[in-house]
């Protein structure tokens, strides 16, 4: 079962077919009902590998986006998607209630040794709390 686009639980359940016969979805962590794929906006494989590599080089997530050409919402849901998958379905304690996250370079520094480091933050959007912290030079 897909990854819930509001939660990112992994609890979600087929729930019935939208009008063009595309599989529907629920999920029973939060209720939302959503579509796997919507059709209103398909990002192509070459563009998420390129996103996959923008991630890897610490960009900010409104500079990912100018540089692929996608919307900062589509890859928030995209990077929450892909948090959610990585963390929360393998055995990660699921926060009570609705988490939404939130990931960008949140400032960056010069160590003693003159190495410029970012340092790259997953936040819940709701209380700021840093759910996930990665530094690099
Ligand atoms: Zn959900």
């Amino acid at each position: 079962m897909p990854v819930c686009p509001t939660c990112g639980s992994c609890r979600t359940v087929k729930n019935g077919h939208i009008h063009n016969g595309k599989q529907r979805f629920k999920c029973h962590q939060c209720g939302r009902q959503f579509v796997e794929h919507p059709t209103k906006k398909v990002i192509g494989q070459g563009t998420r590998e390129l996103i996959e590599r923008l991630l890897l080089e610490r960009i900010s997530l409104a500079g990912i986006a100018r540089a692929a050409q996608v919307s900062e919402q589509w890859l928030q849901t995209y990077v929450n998607e892909k948090y959610a998958s990585a963390s929360k379905c393998a055995g990660v304690p699921q926060k009570k209630g609705r988490l939404t996250l939130q990931c960008d370079e949140l400032w960056s520094f010069v160590d003693n040794k003159g190495n410029k480091q970012w340092v790259w933050l997953a936040l819940d959007a709701d209380t700021r709390e840093v759910v996930s912290v990665y530094i690099g030079a």
